[in-house]
């Protein structure tokens, strides 16, 4: 069998501040249409890990290969790599002062020069595919929580990213908007996105996650299939951890 194209590569990634190790030689990869569950402690360097992979933090060491390119050759444009992401944080960030269409069209407009016009036809269209078409003129106050989730989940649709990176976004939802997050989340992997996202929520990664990493004190310790990382894990400390929150 033809293995899959790994999309996204990391090799032996690590990342200190203030000479305390958070990620500790971390080594992923991810194939095209694979969604990979982050999981871990508080602390263990998933966000972290995230912002890596967005370019956002300097490496102490390791490489990113994301579509064949080392996009952590420092010769690389940050910038124009990132283009290749959509990413999401656990806090709303929208543009409070900004209708929802011109939070999913700003980037597009001002960064990549798509017309006016242009930009807010394909931002209908991603409201629509987030069940948000009548909430183009709305401010994001206006909206719930797992509305203007699913409003930044469309906003990082938009420049058509190659790889989403979502970082814990249900956490700060309250328990009854969790679950349309999710079912959007599920709907793009069912649509083939790649995603790697940080989660806590573990029934959700055991039903739509191909690839569970945990993570523990910046050291990759487990991965695997669901099934096994979450039904029978290997190691002690998923062990404890999976006993403590499941
Ligand atoms: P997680 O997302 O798994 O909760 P983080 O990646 O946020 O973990 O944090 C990993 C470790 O790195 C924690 O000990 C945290 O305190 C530390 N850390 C994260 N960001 C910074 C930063 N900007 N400066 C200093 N320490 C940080
Ligand atoms: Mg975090």
């Amino acid at each position: 069998m033809t293995p899959p194209h790994a999309l996204l590569s990391v090799r032996h990634l690590s990342k200190s501040y203030g000479g305390r190790r958070v990620l500790d030689a971390i080594d992923l990869d991810v194939a095209e249409h694979e969604v990979v569950a982050l999981i871990g402690p508080s602390g263990s360097g998933k966000s972290t890990l995230l912002r890596c992979l967005n370019l956002q933090e300097d490496l102490d060491d390791g490489q990113i290969v994301l579509d064949g390119r080392d996009i952590s050759d420092p010769r690389v444009n940050p910038d124009v790599a990132r283009r290749s992401m959509g990413v999401v944080f656990q806090a709303f960030n929208l543009f409070p002062h900004m209708t929802v269409l011109d939070n999913i069209t700003l980037a597009s407009r001002v960064v990549h020069g798509v017309a006016r016009a242009d930009a807010e036809e394909q931002a209908h269209a991603l409201l629509g595919r987030v069940g948000l078409a009548d909430k183009a003129a709305a401010y994001p106050d206006r909206l719930s929580g797992g509305q203007q989730q699913r409003v930044a989940i469309a906003r990082a649709l938009a420049h058509r990213p190659r790889l989403l990176l979502f970082d814990e976004i249900t956490s700060a939802l309250d328990p009854e908007l969790v679950g349309e997050v999710l079912a959007l989340v599920r709907d793009l992997a069912a649509a083939g996105s790649t995603i790697v996202m940080a989660t806590h929520e573990m029934g959700f990664a055991k039903q739509v996650a191909d690839q569970v990493c945990f993570l523990d004190e910046g050291r990759l310790i487990e991965q695997g299939p669901p099934a096994r990382v979450l039904g029978d894990p290997g190691h002690p400390r998923t062990r404890q951890f999976l006993s403590r929150i499941i």
